[in-house]
């Protein structure tokens, strides 16, 4: 058993904190480690570490918990930094997007082709790379040794960038690529029975290998996709469209099936308005990147975050109370994929799905396991150049990361029409990080079907960097 310290940056974020703090719990081999949360918001922190000790006692472990405000004394020492803050919260994202509407940028500037998903800002969140590239730079001072593991978006932007600007160890997260098992089940296939791959990009990933005992299963799904009625799609929440008539249409057009986000990170003509998000990802909502579908969104974060502070508050007052049965008596009132997750804190057969504390326990404990990773191709989809991030499957061990032969290999038409613009995208939106520079955001948007006239992007740039000063 190994007692290693691991730090969470952004630990406010209780859902998060919460279901790693209890992946820890479920891990043996980590119980004697010491977990330091870090977050700027004093009240969301403490409440963190109040049900975080709290659920680790109920759990019987002897994990330690500390808490802090500053980014060096949490990182000092660390072997694990986690890192999931939002800089600025989901009210800068806000404010930009309204702007960006104001001048006729629908969804506003930073929703652009292959990059729609509502709290993944790449063109104008300047303050949020800006902080993945202290926490690196901050770990070269203080932790040289350790393991960065970024949750926070953008995680293709974040991931290329601090690998190319820092020689830390470093390492993408992101749980998309679980909508495979959908994808299985709808076909009637045992997910034991699935040998799977996943490659691509961070929200841009595509299903290579889909077979069983060998035979391929694209047969299979291409004679659901031949009797599929999108007029009797009926998602069960805003997230619920791995299924949607744009999975089945995006796979006519690209020869795979998209996997998790990607299936929102199309193009505009899955996008140009309420009506088309609602025809390709199902009504009510249209994805959770249409304005209804964020506004559940949202609504359902600000039910936990008020129910993290209320449960904090009673186990200040009563230390004596059961916080598992808190959780499932407070979570009734929630959606399903709410409620399913509070039930599975404290289920010691079920680990929360996030990679992070599973990555741990292989490379500190040799618990070898597979993991969708986002790191340097270095060669693993060709036509890629090696230094840009890619999502890919990886056995991981003490020895460290080790990827798989993507086999088969991604079609052309998924390399050339899908990865090489979204890359190009994100190589355009690091340069004009880099260079500090609008006018390049400006270029951009020159290129986007929303703009009619040069007027138009410049304007827009100049209110939104004008107005938000020091964050962007
Ligand atoms: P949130 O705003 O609810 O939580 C983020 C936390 O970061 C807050 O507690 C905030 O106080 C804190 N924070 C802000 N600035 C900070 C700073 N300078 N130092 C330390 N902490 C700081 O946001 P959220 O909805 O929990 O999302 C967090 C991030 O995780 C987003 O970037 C989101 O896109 C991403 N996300 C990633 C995945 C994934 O699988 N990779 C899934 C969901 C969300």
């Amino acid at each position: 058993m190994s007692a290693v310290n691991i730090c969470i940056i952004g630990a406010g974020s209780a859902v998060f904190s919460l279901r790693l703090v209890s992946d820890i719990c479920k891990t043996k081999g980590l119980h004697k480690s010491k977990v330091t949360l870090m977050d700027i918001d004093e009240g969301r922190l403490e409440a963190v570490h109040v049900l975080a000790s709290k659920l680790a006692e109920e759990m019987k472990t002897d994990l330690k918990f500390s808490k802090t405000t500053e980014l060096e004394e949490a990182v000092a020492g660390s072997d694990f930094v986690i890192n999931t803050a939002l800089v600025g919260g989901h009210g800068f994202l806000d404010r930009i997007r309204t702007i960006g509407e104001k001048h006729g940028y629908y969804r506003g500037i930073d929703t652009q082709e292959f990059n729609m998903v509502s709290d993944y800002y790449t063109l104008t969140n300047w303050n949020q790379l800006s902080f993945f590239l202290k926490i690196a730079e901050t770990m070269e001072r203080l932790a040289p040794e350790a393991w960065m593991l970024q949750a926070a978006n953008p995680v293709f932007e974040g991931t290329t960038l601090i690998r190319r600007k820092s020689k830390i160890r470093m390492i993408g997260f992101c749980h998309g690529h679980y909508d495979v098992m959908e994808v299985a089940e709808t076909l009637g296939v045992h997910k034991d029975e699935l040998d799977w791959q996943v490659a691509g990009v961070n929200h841009g990933i595509w299903l290579n290998r889909f077979r069983r005992r060998g035979e391929d299963l694209y047969p299979l799904f291409e004679k659901y996709a031949s009797k599929f009625d999108a007029s009797e799609f009926r998602p069960s929440n805003p997230f619920n469209i791995q299924m949607s008539p744009a999975t089945i249409d995006m796979y006519s057009f690209y020869g795979l099936v998209p996997i998790g986000d990607t299936v929102r990170n199309s193009g505009w003509k899955y996008h140009y308005d309420q009506d088309t998000l609602e025809k390709w990802y199902g009504s009510p909502w249209g994805s959770p990147d249409s304005e209804l579908g964020w506004k559940w969104y949202k609504e359902q974060l600000g039910e936990v975050t008020n129910a993290t502070l209320a449960l904090s508050k009673a186990i200040e007052q009563f230390p004596g109370a059961s916080l598992e049965k808190l959780i499932i008596e407070g979570s009734k009132g929630l959606s399903g994929d709410f409620a399913r997750e509070a039930a599975q804190l404290y289920d010691r057969n079920s680990m929360s799905g996030e990679q992070h504390i599973p990555f741990i326990d292989a490379i500190v404990n040799g618990n070898s396991a597979r993991f969708i990773v986002n790191t340097l191709n270095q060669g693993a989809i060709k036509g890629i150049d090696d230094d840009v991030a890619v999502e890919v499957p990886a056995i991981v061990d003490s020895d460290g990361i080790h990827i798989e032969e993507i086999e088969p290999a991604l079609p052309e038409r998924v390399v050339q029409w899908y990865l090489k613009p979204r890359i190009l995208r994100m190589e355009w939106a690091l340069e004009a990080f880099n260079e500090r520079n609008p006018e390049l955001i400006i270029e951009i948007l020159l290129r986007d079907p929303r703009t009619k006239s040069y007027e138009q992007a410049k304007a827009v740039v100049g209110e939104i960097f004008d107005s938000e000063g020091e964050y962007v």
